[in-house]
């Protein structure tokens, strides 16, 4: 990898953003297939616990890291990470797609949510080619996957966005990439599509830069609450490895 930084097992991009994007503009040129997570705390703590996930991570192409745990963890082991968010990455390619012309399709979430959040996008940036959106709550594996896989195909997507939440869409990127020919980079993106398609309301841009929207996050959904153990019990880890 070309810099990178490995955290409990599992080998990070360390690229600034500026960097990172040119490598996925010159992967996309050579139509090498490129699969990007983007872990978090929670993913690496279930990496660490996990081995069938350490190797679900291993296999991506890139793992970008994401949130303010994972960037005190890299300062820990004497590294200062930019700060960037799985949904700022997703902001940042579409306005690339729109520039470069690719094309992009959305998958996961509720059922109308992609194709709220697609139009949303559109809106944003109007030379963005969005080629299809199908909704995330269907069988991933037999009939209901194939149909969705075809629809894809179909649709002759550049960049392919996967909304189904960790594990899941980490997991249908890497049995699924493969059946995509078209497809040059696949990236699994959380709740980005929530949020696009105003479901959900991101943080103020105060509690963004200061690396405090999980905080913001939390208070919206309680259910995210393990965050405040998970913190600190992963920089415990990373102490104890470093
Ligand atoms: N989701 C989906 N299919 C499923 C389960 C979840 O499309 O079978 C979607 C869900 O609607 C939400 C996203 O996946 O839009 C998960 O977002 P979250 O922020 O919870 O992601 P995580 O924190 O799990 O990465």
């Amino acid at each position: 990898m070309p810099s990178s930084l490995k955290l409990l097992s599992v080998e990070l991009c360390t690229l600034t953003r500026h960097e990172l994007l040119a490598l996925l503009c010159r992967r996309i040129e050579k139509r090498a297939q490129t699969s990007v997570f983007t872990p978090n705390t929670q993913m690496l703590l279930s990496a660490h616990e996990s081995e069938d996930i350490r190797c679900l991570l291993a296999a991506s192409t890139l793992n970008i890291p994401d949130g303010v745990g994972v960037r005190l963890a890299a300062r820990l082991h004497g590294r200062a990470l930019e700060s960037m968010s799985g949904i700022d990455l997703g902001e940042a390619l579409l306005s690339v797609a729109a520039r470069e012309g690719y094309r992009v399709f959305f998958l996961g979430a509720e059922r109308g949510i992609a194709k709220q959040a697609a139009e949303n996008m559109r809106a944003r940036h109007p030379t963005l080619h969005i080629c299809g959106t199908h909704h995330g709550y269907f069988d991933k594996r037999g009939k209901e996957n194939a149909a969705v896989l075809r629809k894809i195909r179909a649709a002759k997507p550049d960049i392919l966005f996967v909304c189904l939440g960790f594990p899941a869409q980490e997991r249908w990127i890497a049995e699924n990439l493969s059946f995509l020919p078209s497809v040059k980079l696949a990236i699994g993106l959380g709740g980005s599509f929530d949020v696009w398609s105003g479901k959900i309301c991101r943080a103020p841009r105060v509690f963004q830069k200061i690396g405090l929207e999980w905080l913001w996050r939390t208070v919206l959904e309680p259910k995210r609450a393990r965050i405040f153990v998970d913190i600190p019990r992963f920089l415990f880890l990373n102490i104890k490895k470093s």
